[in-house]
């Protein structure tokens, strides 16, 4: 418990990730905690898309990232989006989770960057885009780049008929970045379709600086 400058007394806030009280402050985490994530905090280009990226994969992230998407553990979102929004707010028309294929989406239950897209949206005034399906079936695993490249230019596809409603500067919102081919490939298949300005933001980034 924690005393107010009222006097009043209120629950402490623990920290989600060590438990201690981190007092009222506006984060989920406390200032322990957040000295020690391994924040990366910077841009870095793949090919021509800007990459925003909040942390290194790096222990926690790498775990917390892992029970995120796989454990079901949705409490922990507050943390990931504590850390894109320490990124610089993107000016942008929409955001865009990458899509996962329908059974993908069968297999976890939820795309877990489209819940971070909702959340980041609603804080920064954004709208969330959900016009891009992906289809089933093309595993990238073992591919080469050119290959991974190639492959997932054919896997996304617009929902509907009529390109009238796409926003033109997007902000694209994925959670680890590894080649990058994901972004690069759907990035070029929003350009093909006349979306104008593509950036990216993700959680973390196993690509060495
Ligand atoms: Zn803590």
């Amino acid at each position: 418990m924690i005393h107010s400058a009222l006097g009043s007394i209120q629950p402490c806030q623990p920290c989600l990730l060590c438990q201690v009280c981190a007092a009222a402050i506006a984060q989920p985490i406390c200032g322990g905690c957040h000295r020690d994530l391994p924040w990366c905090r910077d841009t870095r280009w793949v090919q021509d898309l800007a990459v925003q990226i909040a942390f290194d994969y790096a222990w926690p992230m790498d775990r917390l990232i892992h029970l995120y998407k796989y454990q079901d553990r949705l409490d922990l979102m507050a943390v990931l989006q504590f850390g894109l929004t320490q990124l610089q707010r993107p000016d942008v028309d929409a955001l865009l989770a990458v899509p996962l294929s329908d059974a993908r989406l069968r297999e976890r239950g939820f795309n877990q960057s489209h819940e971070l897209a909702k959340r980041l949206g609603q804080a920064w005034q954004i709208p969330v885009w959900t016009g891009i399906t992906r289809l089933d079936g093309l595993r990238q695993k073992g591919l080469s780049r050119s290959e991974r490249l190639q492959n997932v230019a054919n896997v996304f596809s617009l929902e509907g008929k009529s390109n009238r409603s796409l926003p033109t500067r997007v902000a694209l919102i994925d959670d680890v970045l590894t080649t990058g081919s994901t972004l690069l490939s759907l990035t070029q298949f929003l350009k093909q379709h006349g979306v104008q300005q593509v950036e990216a933001m993700v959680i973390a980034s196993r690509q060495i600086k």
